[in-house]
């Protein structure tokens, strides 16, 4: 059964498609941004923050050939770093870009950047020599990186590598070096800004990791609450059925669709026969388990592409789309059958009712309203020829039967 949802309705390959889709005509900077990120969102994603943290390592480059131009580092260390961190940058954009760290649970990489960058980071303090002060800042910007891509126990692992690498690399550069490296009350106060900038770096990556998590509690708890709104907007509750307000807005979107492709369509309108006395003699609760039992049934016997909806009181609405008359005949028939099963009533009797309808064909250029009006009166038909049958609308029944 077709659900209440006109968008589903809606024609392929109109332009708003074809713009989600990037067909249209492309210019040289797109190219080129697809070729770096490809088209994929979430791996532009990925290799974007890829290519920006490359932008920093460039950056960090630079200033290390500067300070070697200064006399301030080894030129041969800072050529093996700069080495090291392009031979790292280019493993991890390959394996991103190429598609094969999607079958890891950390497609981005994060952890491994972060990680390979702190390592990086610590080695430039060792060759930075006098300038090396300047580099511990950049463990910042290296965890900032983490904010959407590391979990909170994946933070807490950066946290504790990094500071088990600076502790022993500040340490390292006073022993292996004690005349080049800092003065002692310097290195300590090295440490103690790098252990603080981690901490609280960490800290407040988790408090936003906590907030986004809230958030998108929130936005799970929004979207239930909108799709229940939505199924009491579209649903009738005694029999599940779509109700009048979810049926009219699909037969405003069949004809739509039926004026563009001229697909067949018939709508049928079917009302209990006799209902009231069922509610006189079993009770109000009896007629609703009768109407419960009736939409069950008749439901059991359509196809995917027909809809039955309670259009209120004991009267339905059958919308069949891609249906010719002829076809149509054969559905209704099944219906009328079904209808004929008795229902079991909550006191254990059953009840046998039987159904009378009208169906009319949507002709071209016809109004809703007005298909409706014809489907309605050949109801009314039905039921002066004696219910429990099917009536036409003239012109509308298939050539056997007419
Ligand atoms: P006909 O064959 O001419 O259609 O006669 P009928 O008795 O089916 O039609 P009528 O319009 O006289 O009575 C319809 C009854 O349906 C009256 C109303 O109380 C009952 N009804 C409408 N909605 C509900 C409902 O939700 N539950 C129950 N139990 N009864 C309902
Ligand atoms: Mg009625
Ligand atoms: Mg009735």
């Amino acid at each position: 059964m077709r659900h209440c949802d006109s968008q589903a309705l809606s024609s392929p390959g109109s332009s708003a498609d074809a713009h989600v889709r990037g067909t249209g005509p492309r210019g040289l900077q797109a190219r080129v941004l697809d070729l770096l990120l490809t088209r994929e969102p979430h791996q532009r994603i990925r290799l974007g923050m890829c290519l920006l943290a490359a932008l920093l390592m460039l950056c960090g480059i630079a200033a290390m050939y500067l300070s070697a131009s200064a006399g301030l580092a080894s030129l041969q260390a800072v050529h093996w770093w700069t080495l090291t961190a392009c031979a790292i940058f280019a493993l991890a954009y390959t394996l991103i870009r190429s598609g094969y760290s999607r079958r890891w649970r950390d497609p981005a990489l994060t952890l491994f950047q972060c990680l390979a960058a702190m390592t990086c980071v610590a080695a430039a303090y060792v060759i930075a020599l006098p300038a090396r002060g300047l580099v511990l800042p950049l463990v910042a910007v290296i965890l900032m990186f983490g904010v959407f891509g590391l979990a909170p126990r994946q933070m807490m692992a950066v946290l504790v590598y990094s500071l088990v690498l600076f502790s022993l690399t500040i340490a390292g550069v006073q022993w292996r070096q004690p005349e080049g490296g800092p003065p002692w009350p310097l290195a300590g106060a090295y440490l103690i800004v790098t252990a603080v900038v981690l901490l609280s770096s960490t800290f407040l990556i988790l408090r936003a990791h906590a907030i986004r998590a809230k958030l998108h509690r929130q936005k799970v708890q929004l979207a239930l609450a909108v799709e229940q709104v939505r199924e009491m907007a579209t649903r009738d509750e005694l029999t599940g059925l779509p109700n009048r307000r979810c049926m009219l807005e699909m037969l405003h979107a069949q004809r739509e669709q039926a004026r563009r492709d001229a697909r067949p369509v018939l709508v049928a309108q079917l009302d209990l026969d006799h209902f009231k006395v069922i509610n006189d003699t079993c009770g109000h609760a009896g007629g609703d388990a009768v109407l419960q039992g009736f939409a069950h049934q008749v439901s059991r016997c359509l196809r995917a592409g027909d809809t039955l909806a309670r259009w209120g009181g004991e009267e339905f609405v059958l919308l069949m789309v891609g249906v010719v008359p002829h076809d149509g005949a054969g559905m209704l028939a099944r219906v009328l059958a079904a209808a004929a099963t008795p229902v079991r009533l909550p006191d254990g009797n059953s009840v046998r009712l039987t159904v009378s309808i009208g169906v009319a064909r949507l002709r071209p250029h016809e109004s809703v309203d007005a298909v409706l009006q014809r489907a309605d009166a050949a109801l009314y038909a039905a039921k002066h020829q004696g219910r429990n049958r099917i009536a036409w609308a003239p012109g509308d029944a298939p050539e056997w039967i007419a």
